[in-house]
């Protein structure tokens, strides 16, 4: 990968090594395009049209990714003399926020194109169409190589990806959507890429000067006052009636954006898979970077009444019970101690009667919401995420890191599924413990009230288990068991006491048993798809498991971070 070369927007084509080549052959292109479905057909023809400088250099051959704030197409170009090469247009939702698409530019730019982080090569801009070039990376779908990866190559998939961790966190950055779809991974050429720099944020001393402005969400109320911004040359400015600001914008050489901000037009909705909130074509994608709406903590503009009413509504969440049969484990989360008090719009001295019981009083009711960054995927989400701690880390893409090494451990993907913040924290709980979760949670000023005592279980059993692996003696069992890698090991629909059950009491069936219909949660069997390749996995070592134990470390200042991750004995001879 390279690093930034330039961006391009607007503007007269600086150069134009193709001339009209693709022009000419239009009709090529068109019968080229025949096959692709006609939605795709269609988009690439969109995409055309709304930024004709692409026309000149690219060849839009397929859109291989759809996301709530973007689209990516694969196309080939013949930018410098040489062979075709492949390449990645990001053209990200036109509703984007203009200071969200330069933070992200200036991610890769500044910190990506080396150590597993993508670059850029070029960035295109058309009215309020942004279309971002990387370098292709052609790379497998996680599920489906899951179970036939060897553990040498589980090694080295962890290896490379906090690699690229370490590279991003020395830029302070936080990347915040840590997860196999944004790790590209190509298994046959061994290169990795961590992509997707949307939702990221700076820590407080980052080096992304852009990402000073996605910081807080604070900030975002600040800057949603009907300032606009004014990108030129190398310079942001920040009008308006409060803090006009000016930051040097490395590596943007040509950028002029100029838009208002207004939130007026935020509607939400649930995304097509449930998986993630997604905004309406009309919205303005913010620049805190949510994309799960389920708590309404990115909305600022609001009458006091809507925040009381949407208040009622999350507490209703609060108040939610687990499992669909049988009440199970309910969770309550509240702040505790001066975090409370903070986050109190009532006064902070007035005592209310259901603190650490089970129940949300009229007087929580009228608190505040209290507002901490949320962005990213449910499953991935670190237990301060969860629970809305204001000050994160780096330590929650540490987080993720480690629910991607759970899954290549058990062999389980998604390992949890959850479209909300407290089932999410209730599976993490079945497995960390509901009295080390509730400990971990006072060290950031948290506390959680938990219906039931579930003690933390043991990673490897636990891995050994899902992945169908008897320690004692080590073979396959997956023909007795009736999980599939595309279940999730924790989901909603799982009746969590049986699950507790089943991995608390893993020597109640014995492995090898052919009467043992697995754990009863709705798993079902496709074995005969992942060609499971045993190679390693009869002998994992411990270190593989203390070093997921310390990327699970429930309390965020204790758990390792990427620079020491890479020095575990876990890799012990592997360098960098
Ligand atoms: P989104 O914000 O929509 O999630 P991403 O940057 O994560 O956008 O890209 C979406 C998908 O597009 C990725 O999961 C990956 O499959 C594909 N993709 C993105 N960048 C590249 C790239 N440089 N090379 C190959 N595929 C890419
Ligand atoms: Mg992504």
């Amino acid at each position: 990968m390279e690093p930034a070369l330039g961006i391009q927007m607007d503007e007269p084509m600086a150069f134009s090594p193709l001339g009209g080549r693709f022009q000419a052959e239009g009709s090529l292109k068109k019968q080229e395009q025949n096959f692709k479905p006609p939605g795709v057909k269609k988009d690439i023809e969109k995409l055309y049209e709304a930024v004709p400088q692409l026309g000149n250099l690219f060849k839009i051959k397929d859109k291989i990714g759809e996301g709530t704030f973007s689209s990516v197409y694969l196309a080939t170009a013949q930018l410098q003399v040489g062979p075709e090469e492949k390449i990645a247009l990001k053209h990200l939702i036109p509703t984007s926020h203009p200071i969200r698409i330069a933070a992200e530019l200036q991610c890769l730019t500044v910190a990506g194109g080396q150590d597993n982080v993508m670059g850029v090569k070029y960035c295109f801009r058309k009215n309020d169409h942004v279309v971002i070039a990387m370098p292709y990376l052609e790379h497998e779908s996680f599920l489906d190589i899951l179970n036939s990866l060897s553990f040498q190559e589980v090694r080295e998939y962890m290896f490379n990806l906090f690699k690229a961790l370490k590279r991003i966190h020395q830029f302070g950055i936080v990347h915040r959507d840590v997860k196999p779809s944004n790790f590209l991974y190509n298994r046959r050429l061994k290169k990795y890429a961590l992509v997707d720099f949307g939702l990221a944020q700076g820590t407080h001393d980052t080096k992304i000067e852009l990402l000073k402005f996605v910081q807080s969400e604070a900030h975002q109320e600040s800057c949603s006052q009907n300032k606009s911004y004014v990108i030129t040359g190398n310079k942001i400015s920040l009008s308006g009636p409060a803090a006009p600001k000016e930051l040097d914008q490395q590596s943007t050489p040509k950028t002029s954006v100029k838009r208002p901000y207004t939130n007026t037009q935020t509607q939400t909705k649930h995304g097509k898979d449930g998986k993630e909130g997604s905004v309406g074509l009309s919205v303005q994608r913010s620049v805190f970077g949510e994309r799960n709406f389920n708590i309404h903590s990115s909305i600022s503009h609001e009458s006091p009444a809507v925040k009381l009413m949407k208040q009622s509504k999350t507490v209703d969440l609060l108040s939610r019970k687990l499992g669909t049969k049988k009440k199970t484990i309910s969770t309550k989360v509240m702040n505790s101690g001066v975090m409370r008090k903070t986050a109190s719009s009532c006064p902070a001295t007035l005592t209310c009667d259901c603190y650490a019981t089970d129940k949300v009083c009229s007087i929580c009711l009228s608190r505040r919401q209290q507002v901490a960054p949320r962005a990213g995927t449910p499953g991935f989400r670190a237990p301060e995420v969860l629970t809305k701690c204001p000050n994160q880390t780096t330590a929650i893409d540490m987080w993720s890191a480690g629910v991607i090494f759970l899954s290549l451990l058990s062999g389980r993907y998604p390992f949890y599924k959850a479209s909300d913040d407290l089932t999410a924290l209730a599976q993490i709980m079945t497995i960390r413990g509901t009295r080390e979760t509730i400990q971990a949670a006072k060290t950031f000023g948290k506390s959680i009230l938990c219906s039931k005592e579930v003690p933390a279980q043991d990673l490897r059993k636990l891995c050994e288990k899902l992945r169908g692996i008897n320690s004692n003696t080590p073979k396959l069992i997956s023909d007795i068991q009736e999980c599939s890698s595309h279940d999730p090991a924790f989901s909603e629909k799982t009746e969590n006491h049986k699950i507790v059950h089943f991995i608390q009491t893993p020597q109640a069936q014995p492995s090898g048993n052919p009467s043992y219909k697995g754990d009863g949660n709705g798993c079902g069997g496709n074995f005969e798809e992942s060609a499971t390749n045993l190679e390693g996995w009869d002998e994992v070592p411990d270190e593989a498991y203390d070093l997921l134990d310390k990327l699970l470390d429930l309390n965020p200042a204790s758990r390792i971070t990427a620079e020491e991750a890479l020095l575990h004995p876990f890799f012990k001879d592997m360098s960098l």
